[in-house]
């Protein structure tokens, strides 16, 4: 199997696994509880805490753990909502957001917020003078995804919260890091935001299972309440097995990441050379010093799903777009890059992990010749 849906979810880790299956089967006690195997689950629970703040170069006061990048995204936009509407209505965020960000957005709207919803560059890349302009008074909150999920573009993450702090009207800074976590730095001191969203299952941890930054003396309502559990900020049983595997992942990538981000970039570079010098009439997608971690490309005159399915014959799996919006006809992010139609039929997103390797990228180029020529003559003779 070559998976390169890297980006979609990874594989857990074997240190995963075995972190998982240990508070399932050894230490499955409730962290609450006082006796030994609650409190063995509780040491289990503040090193997971420990290793995800190391991550970020935060403390581990700093961070909750949540169900999913979603979840912190979502408390993020509702809390910082629901404490400060009164201060101001502007939101700004960017039209290439997951939905996870677009979704609440639009809601938030149906509530009066004033969101401003940035334009990107033809290469996916920030919009500054557009952020620029919108940037002013009224606004409470800027929430800007580190990473594209599907063309990889990087935001300057820095620079915005520098611009969002020096308002002056204590407006604050969100970035969505679950596409840039373990493939850049996700150091909250070097970026200077507010908050950061995680997510366990893009970094060979488990599904289930992300973590929210919040800034040490920030506070947003909670939206989960009961038992107190996450310093009361977000209740319920712990889920230690999520969480005991995203501390594993976590410590992984403490150790490994920039080692992981260079075999990464190695083999992306490798596939995207090959594919522009070998396959006529591509577009590459994803801006050249965009993330380790993704490479998209049109295909044109292919259709892309086809090629995944092709593909998939051979036991080699990519995407179309973004896991959850692959279902449905036509990428937003790829429309807000202003592609033509029928480079966005074409496109393939390819997502790496440090597993990857470049002769598994000499079999995907050898597929990719076969297939896409195999459909353009077929598209050709069709259409005569
Ligand atoms: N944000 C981005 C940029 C993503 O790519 C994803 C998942 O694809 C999410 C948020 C959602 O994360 P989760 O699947 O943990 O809810």
């Amino acid at each position: 199997m070559i998976y390169l849906d890297n980006s979609a979810t990874t594989r857990p880790a074997p240190e995963v696994v075995q972190a998982i299956t240990q508070v399932l089967t050894e230490d499955f006690g409730n962290p609450s509880a006082l006796y030994r195997v609650g409190l063995d689950a509780e040491k289990i629970l503040k090193s997971a805490r420990g290793e995800v703040a190391k991550s970020l170069e935060s403390k581990p006061a700093e961070i909750t753990f949540t169900s999913c990048g979603t979840e912190s995204n979502n408390t993020v936009l509702r809390g910082v909502w629901k404490s400060r509407n009164r201060q101001g209505k502007r939101i700004i965020t960017t039209s290439v957001e997951h939905p996870a960000i677009l979704r609440v957005c639009e809601d938030l709207e149906r509530e009066g917020a004033d969101v401003v919803y940035l334009p990107v560059n033809t290469d996916g890349t920030f919009n500054m003078d557009a952020f620029d302009a919108a940037l002013n008074e009224d606004t409470i909150l800027v929430s800007v995804m580190y990473v594209n999920n599907e063309s990889g573009a990087i935001m300057p993450i820095k620079e915005l919260s520098a611009k969002v702090h020096a308002l002056g009207n204590g407006c604050l800074m969100h970035t969505d890091a679950v596409q840039a976590y373990g493939k850049l730095s996700c150091s909250v001191k070097e970026l200077g935001v507010d908050f950061l969203s995680l997510s366990g299952h893009k970094v060979s941890g488990p599904k289930g299972v992300g973590a929210l930054y919040i800034k040490g003396g920030l506070h947003i309502p909670s939206f989960i309440l009961g038992g107190g559990q996450e310093a009361a900020f977000r209740s319920g049983t712990e889920n230690m097995p999520g969480i005991a595997g995203l501390g594993a992942a976590a410590k992984l990538l403490n150790a490994n990441w920039k080692n992981n981000a260079a075999k990464m970039f190695e083999v992306r570079a490798y596939l995207r050379e090959r594919i522009l010098a070998e396959i006529p009439d591509v577009k590459v997608n994803s801006p050249e010093n965009g993330a380790p971690s993704v490479l998209n490309v049109s295909f044109i005159g292919c259709r892309a799903e086809v090629l995944l399915h092709q593909l998939e014959g051979d036991e080699i799996y990519i995407s179309t777009g973004s896991a959850c919006s692959s279902k449905k006809k036509g990428s937003h992010v790829l429309t807000a890059m202003h592609l033509r139609p029928e480079e966005i039929e074409g496109a393939i997103r390819f997502s790496f992990c440090a597993g990857n390797t470049k002769e598994q990228m000499d079999t995907v180029v050898e597929k990719l010749k076969l297939y896409t020529s195999s459909q353009r003559r077929l598209r050709k003779a069709f259409h005569k």
